[in-house]
């Protein structure tokens, strides 16, 4: 027995076919049908099936090859003229081969794009592909399409905010390198084609993404141009849907320091060294690249196809078009070689207790001269600390090792400050000095969820924030959908879901959470990555999600699998302590932009009021509150989501790698989602609306006049299929495509 046809609405199936009985299996032998054969956990092959004894079906697979399995591994397939569906719910069969087949015949066909009931799924391409040009923005503006497109998404967003008056946003997720960056960036394109014309502002926003890419993306071993930031950008409208301005939200986590192998630093080190002008260079002394330590840690100085001198002369007029001044950009670039020179000042080791101070060379002089201060000065900062004895305070000569962090964290100091700068800068041009009123469309693109061999603080960071992310994904196609149904009365069964709520719980409870119990352990002096690591394990042990391992080690049950995390330098890199001396040393510094940094810290330390030893917020805790912030923005939205896919790990155009894409559609719960949907009402309306809407079109006259009995006369007259509708207490729920009868009337009628 095979499973039953799920093609009615709400009839039961099962995604594996496991346990479910497969009750028209000879129909599928007689006619010779497809069906799907699975010959491991990922690997699926049609065939037909030859006969069938007890448990187990002889089958004969595609390629000619007969195969004996059990029956419970086959899988009805769907037929040829349901071969790609642009929307996965209008398969007849629903199960893990068939939602595969289907988005890899499209892909094969660069039809990239596919819709998961309301979800849009983008399978990266990795090659051009030529359906962004104006023609594809008029067409879906004129809706001379409906194919599946982040174009379209855009319209929808842009559309119902302008008839429904409510902010929009666009949410896009998917692991590192699915193509979350580029699709936003398309998104933004067509939303400043709709509402361009309105002083040129669509231009200004365009350019902002060469500018944070170069400041906030790296080449990483698995994305050439991965972005080690989210952010989130809020388009503003004037009530005529004009773009009126803009505004950027940023969280990110620091890199300049550590590389590992395969990876770069920030894109605009090398397109700095690569581009400047030669009168620039000889003002900031800069060298090639390779002569700076923090850019050659590992090998990959250039990136296959990238042209850094030419991105720099990119960079340069985009940050004119966002009006950063000639001057301000000097300093900028000023802070840049700073950075770098720092990473290039050595230590020599003085008198018998290991202390050091810093050479005084070319790297020394050079980062104090583009700082604003004296080499003295900038050496005394980063080779020693005070420390409190009694009344008075002595200075003390740091050890290599502390020397060394201190030198790194002041550059990483610098760096963080400028991107946030830079971001400051950005937005008061987008803003243009006006106070913006109207309506909003946001579009997020955060870090991707990672997972590597080793994993540190940041992909702690960053797969936190996908864990908060999928849950607004959760929370809306699932749990808000179905509460809906369910407060209103109708009859519905519950589709289960993978919730990760407990999985937040783990990172944010207070005060046994992972973020507080990490806090906690980075404010007591004599702290390891060992003693973290047991009272991790002491703590979170009995937590599902939670899963202590020898050593330093943990791992966490993520919504994307599991991921083990290494604590070596997760206090350091939490704490991210700066030397007093060095912020001291940035506000007398002879420069506005140093004065401003140090500025911006005893700002931010000052709350409540503390001195400067005083334990500042952590990296963690920061972290957590940009990310609160940016959920707590989407909350007021009406969400829109996208979900983009890496079709394979090497960046190769062409190469659908099936299991890698099952696994992504598996942890978004992209089957659950279509199935959510497939059996749901997608329109809604009040009573009162509806019978508001078209009671006018009613013929029948008889009909009292309460909103509930004319909706159902409307429904009547119109023949809506009672299987099309539900009649809840407070609202009408119909199904997809059943509401445009009624529209395309009205439209004739008015
Ligand atoms: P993410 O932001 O998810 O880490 P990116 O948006 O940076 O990933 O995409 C990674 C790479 O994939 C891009 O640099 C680009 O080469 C390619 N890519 C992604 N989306 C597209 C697309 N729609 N068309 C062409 N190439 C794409
Ligand atoms: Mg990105």
């Amino acid at each position: 027995k095979m499973r039953k046809d799920v093609n009615a609405v709400d009839s039961p199936y099962d995604l594996e076919g496991k346990g479910e009985e497969n009750d028209n299996i000879g129909y599928f032998t007689k006619k010779k049908l497809h069906v799907w054969c699975r010959l491991s956990n990922w690997v699926w092959r049609s065939g037909t099936i030859q006969s069938t004894s007890g448990e187990e079906s002889v089958v004969t697979l595609s390629n000619g090859n007969v195969v004996k399995v059990s029956t419970s591994e086959l899988l009805p397939a769907n037929p040829g003229v349901l071969e790609g569906m642009d929307d996965l719910i209008q398969l007849s069969y629903l199960n893990e081969p068939s939602l595969l087949h289907n988005l890899k015949h499209r892909y094969s066909q660069d039809m990239i794009y596919s819709k998961a009931g309301p979800v849009l799924i983008a399978v990266n391409p990795f090659k051009d592909v030529q359906i962004y040009g104006k023609d594809f923005v008029t067409s879906y503006r004129q809706k001379a399409t409906d194919s599946p497109h982040v174009f379209a998404i855009a319209e929808n967003a842009y559309k119902e905010m302008m008839n429904d008056g409510v902010n929009q946003s666009i949410i896009i997720s998917g692991e590192s390198g699915a193509g979350k960056t580029e699709t936003a960036k398309f998104a933004m394109q067509y939303l400043a084609a709709l509402g361009g014309g309105n002083g040129g502002k669509e231009c200004e926003i365009l350019q902002t993404h060469c500018l944070l890419e170069a400041f906030g993306n790296a080449k990483t071993s698995w994305n050439d141009n991965s972005s080690r930031f989210g952010k989130l950008i809020e388009i503003h409208f004037t009530t005529l849907g004009k773009i009126s301005g803009a505004k950027i939200q940023t969280c990110k986590h620091s890199r300049v320091v550590q590389l590992t192998a395969g990876e770069r630093s920030y894109h605009i080190f090398y397109q700095l060294c690569a581009g400047a002008p030669p009168t620039l260079r000889e003002r900031l002394n800069l060298k090639a690249a390779n002569e700076y330590n923090y850019l050659v840690q590992s090998e990959s100085l250039v990136i296959n196809g990238v042209d850094d001198a030419q991105k720099f002369q990119k960079l340069k007029e985009a940050l004119d078009i966002v009006q950063i001044c000639e001057e301000e950009q000097e300093q900028a670039f000023a802070m840049l070689a700073a950075v770098l020179w720092l990473g290039n000042i050595s230590f020599q080791v003085i008198g018998k207790e290991n202390h050091v101070e810093a050479s005084a060379d070319e790297a020394l002089t050079s980062a104090a001269r583009l700082m604003g201060c004296a080499p003295d000065e900038l050496m005394q900062a980063i080779s020693t600390h005070r420390i409190q004895a009694g009344r008075d305070s002595i200075c003390k000569k740091m050890t290599l090792q502390q020397a060394i962090d201190a030198r790194d964290a002041l550059a990483k100091f610098i760096y963080a400050s400028l991107f946030d700068w830079l971001v400051e800068q950005i937005n008061k041009s987008l803003e243009g000095g006006k106070k913006h009123f109207g309506r909003s469309i946001s579009i997020i693109d955060i870090c991707g969820f990672e997972s590597f061999k080793k994993n540190s603080f940041e992909q702690l960071c960053v797969n936190y924030a996908n864990e908060r992310l999928q849950q607004h994904f959760i929370r809306h196609l699932f749990k808000l959908e179905q509460e809906e149904y369910e407060l209103d009365g109708i009859d519905w069964t519950k589709v289960d879901f993978e919730d990760n709520q407990e999985c937040l719980d783990l990172f944010e409870k207070k005060p046994l959470g992972l973020l507080s119990l990490l806090d906690e352990e980075s404010n007591l002096p004599n702290s390891t990555d060992f003693t973290l690591a047991n009272k991790l394990r002491q703590h979170l042990n009995s937590n599902s999600y939670f899963r202590g391992d020898r050593g330093r080690a943990f791992g966490v049950r993520h919504f994307a699998g599991e991921v083990l995390y290494d604590t070596n330098c997760f206090l350091d890199k939490n704490r991210d302590a700066l030397n007093p001396e060095v912020v001291q040393l940035l506000s007398s510094c002879n420069g506005q932009l140093p004065q401003l940094f140090a500025k911006n810290m005893l700002n931010q330390s000052l709350e409540p009021a503390i001195s400067l030893d005083a334990p500042k917020q952590t990296v963690g805790a920061k972290f957590k509150g940009q990310v609160f912030k940016l959920m707590h923005q989407l909350e007021n939205t009406r969400p829109h989501f996208i979900c983009c896919i890496k079709p394979n790990t090497k960046q190769l155009p062409g190469m659908f790698e099936e299991d890698i894409v099952l696994q992504q559609l598996r942890c978004y719960g992209i089957l659950e989602v279509i199935r959510v949907s497939r059996s749901g009402y997608p329109t809604r309306m009040t009573h009162q609306a509806f019978a508001e809407r078209y009671g006018f079109l009613l013929l029948e006259t008889n009909v009292s006049q309460d909103p509930l009995s004319i909706s159902v006369a409307l429904l009547k007259q119109f023949n809506v299929l009672p299987q099309m509708y539900q009649i809840g207490y407070t609202k009408l729920f119909l199904r997809t495509g059943q509401i445009s009868a009624l529209e395309d009337r009205r439209k004739q009628v008015l």
